[in-house]
């Protein structure tokens, strides 16, 4: 029984690799469909106008940094699934981080600046790997500013007792539809691209959030606030 259910789980990864696999193929064909297309217009009409010419190298650059951002992040999840042993943990101070994120936002222009309000305990050590627990924080508020709509992020720390952070990150912006809260976590899930005004999403954010905290040993869940808004709840262990 052992040994049907260790084929079991081997045969479920190979599954959800394929499946990314396909995913990813599927998202990296858009841009380079759309650069292709830019430059064969260019290569056919020697006599377009220097504006619109411009237009078309700035679209295909646009799409190179899609591209590239995609790259970047399914290299992030298969350094994660590929086993803890590539990753390096240290003692990392998710005050600091965190506090980094702060003032970054506070030199974004008015119109993508949110306001945070922290509660957090200083010192704040997590054993973990820093590239990854940034790049939780950095995904949560990018979508919050992105998505929301609201004019505040919070987030909150406190000790839980059995050697764990419990972490809220939470906007006061529109939240999500109930049906789409089960699926935010999957890999490529946006919700109408029409909404979202967040240029280049891959819908791998939340998809690294998840994965990033279940690297780290911690449980993450999502749920709309009743005061509106969206918010992210989960756990981190403590360093010793
Ligand atoms: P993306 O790369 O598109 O940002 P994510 O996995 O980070 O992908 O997010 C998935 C979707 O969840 C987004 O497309 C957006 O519609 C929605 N979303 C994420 N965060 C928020 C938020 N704070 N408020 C409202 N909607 C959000």
């Amino acid at each position: 029984r052992e040994h049907n259910r260790a084929l079991h789980e081997q045969q479920e990864k190979l599954r959800i690799k394929r499946q990314l696999t396909n995913n990813i193929n599927h998202e990296i064909k858009t841009p380079v469909a759309a650069i292709q297309g830019y430059l064969e217009t260019m290569i056919n009409n020697k006599d377009m106008s220097t504006e619109e010419r411009d237009s078309f190298i700035e679209k295909c650059y646009a799409h190179s940094q899609r591209l590239t951002q995609l790259l970047h992040d399914v290299s992030t999840i298969t350094r994660m699934e590929d086993g803890s042993n590539r990753i390096e943990c240290e003692s990392v101070d998710l005050t600091t981080i965190i506090e980094e994120i702060v003032s970054d936002v506070a030199m974004l222009p008015d119109d993508k600046r949110m306001r945070i309000n922290t509660t957090l305990p200083k010192p704040m050590p997590v054993r973990g790997n820093s590239t990854l627990l940034l790049s939780i924080f950095k995904n949560l508020t990018d979508n919050a500013i992105a998505y929301s709509g609201g004019r505040d992020i919070y987030i909150k720390a406190v000790e839980s007792e059995d050697n764990f952070y419990t972490i809220t990150v939470a906007d006061n912006g529109i939240g999500i539809d109930d049906e789409h809260i089960g699926h935010i976590f999957e890999r490529f899930y946006r919700i109408d691209a029409g909404r979202s005004r967040k240029l280049g999403g891959t819908g791998l954010g939340l998809s690294i959030v998840k994965n990033a905290v279940l690297f780290h040993g911690g449980n993450i869940e999502v749920y709309n606030r009743k005061v509106g808004g969206l918010e992210f709840k989960f756990t981190l262990p403590r360093a010793k």
